[in-house]
């Protein structure tokens, strides 16, 4: 995509963030569901298919132009980005980078489209962070795999029509190296949805447990060769590390900015409280850091874009990115006083959005397992 082409998609999400989604941000928390029109509003911006390729209808983006996609539509609820972020993310990146020809005709374009979501399911109740451990099992049967088993806490599971599930499918073999990835449509028998999760934040967004009980899934529905699906679920977090990292870099300006508005019309001691330099403080701070945060996710895009092996930038940018908008939030709270406790502020629903961040697509804790395996063996 030119410049100016970018420019113009870039104005076109800031208005449609400020216009449409910022003004129906409370009530999407109220509700726990995102408007239709919304949804309908975001397919006609193309928002679905952002990391489609345009051959199968999608904008194509490259991983820079989706980072200051992400760093707009984080500027709002992240419940938002939620609705088309898994057909953008990990929900179709499998296909895209695994996916067999006819697999991509039959579901890209539409995922590009939004007439079709996805979700990424590999957590189950005993394989969270050790991921490789997942115990649902895939066991070929003449041309058919048969899944049985619990995947846990998947976004849009509720929604979606499509989902990338990784299943062990050489029982004998332990560990990462038994499984593969499927592409697994919803509405195959035997597979049940359970209710959403009451969750911290972003209501709006819901995460739901997927249980396969002997669905027959065909051969031809596997992604990547047998016993690969571990490996293709690394690369499809890599680059959904990117994608959260600056969604919440996005938030991160967006509390910068409702401070910076709240302490200019705040007053107490007879000034607005961002005369006090203790507060101007807590701004610099954030802004410091929220820059940094914005260059390390920007240098780590154009670095993958160049074909570069991303795996700890991806994991640095994740880590730093969620840590930092955590503190962000934290002084957003603070800087509003009281009236940062109180719902009808918004800043105490962003203070809780945030704090997930920290944990899906990899804890911190696994990000930093990750820069620093990488960086012992000399990157
Ligand atoms: C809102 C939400 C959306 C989600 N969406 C999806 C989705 O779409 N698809 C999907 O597959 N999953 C999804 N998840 C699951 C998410 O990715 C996992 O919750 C996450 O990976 C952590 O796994 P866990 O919850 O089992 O925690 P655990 O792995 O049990 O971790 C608990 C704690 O132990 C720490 N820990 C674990 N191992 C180590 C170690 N080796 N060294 C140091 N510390 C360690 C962790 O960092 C953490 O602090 C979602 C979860 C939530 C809450």
């Amino acid at each position: 995509m030119d410049t100016e082409t970018r420019d113009h998609l870039l104005t076109a999400v800031r208005r449609f963030v400020n216009e449409r989604l910022r003004p129906a941000e409370a009530q999407v928390a109220d509700a726990d569901a995102v408007p239709q029109d919304i949804v309908d509003g975001m397919k006609d911006m193309g928002l679905f298919g952002l990391s489609v390729p345009e051959d199968y209808g999608g904008l194509g983006l490259s991983m820079e132009d989706e980072a200051l996609v992400c760093m707009e539509i984080g500027r709002t609820s992240l419940a938002f980005r939620s609705v088309f972020g898994t057909n953008v993310g990990i929900g179709s990146q499998g296909l895209v980078m695994f996916g067999t020809p006819e697999q991509k005709a039959k579901y890209l374009p539409r995922i590009a489209t939004g007439e079709i979501t996805t979700s990424f399911a590999l957590t189950e109740p005993e394989a969270g962070s050790d991921a490789g451990a997942v115990r649902t099992r895939a066991i070929l049967q003449g041309d058919v795999y048969v899944l049985n088993g619990t995947k846990r806490y998947i976004t849009n599971a509720d929604i979606a029509h499509l989902f990338t599930v990784m299943a062990r499918s050489a029982p004998h073999i332990e560990g990462a190296g038994g499984v593969s990835a499927f592409l697994v449509p919803s509405d195959l028998p035997g597979i049940s949805i359970g209710r959403p999760e009451r969750k911290m934040g972003q209501q709006g967004a819901h995460i739901c447990d997927i249980v396969f009980d002997n669905v027959r899934v065909p051969v031809e529905n596997r992604l990547g060769a047998e016993n690969a699906g571990f490996k293709i679920a690394m690369q499809v977090l890599d680059r959904g590390r990117i994608h959260i990292a600056a969604v919440y870099t996005g938030t991160a300006a967006r509390l910068i900015a409702d401070s910076v508005a709240y302490a200019a019309e705040r007053k107490q001691f007879g000034k607005p409280i961002g005369d006090f330099q203790l507060v101007q403080a807590m701004i610099a701070d954030s802004k410091t850091e929220y820059l940094a945060a914005r260059a390390l996710v920007l240098e780590t895009a154009r670095l993958r874009d160049s074909g570069a092996s991303v795996v700890m930038e991806a994991a640095a940018s994740k880590y730093y990115a969620s840590e930092m908008v955590g503190r962000v939030a934290d002084r957003a709270v603070q800087i509003f006083g009281g009236a940062g406790y109180i719902a009808d502020y918004g800043i105490e629903r962003f203070y809780r959005d945030v704090r997930i961040a920290r944990i899906y697509e990899g804890t911190s804790q696994i990000q930093q397992l990750i820069i620093a395996r990488e960086t012992m063996k000399g990157k």
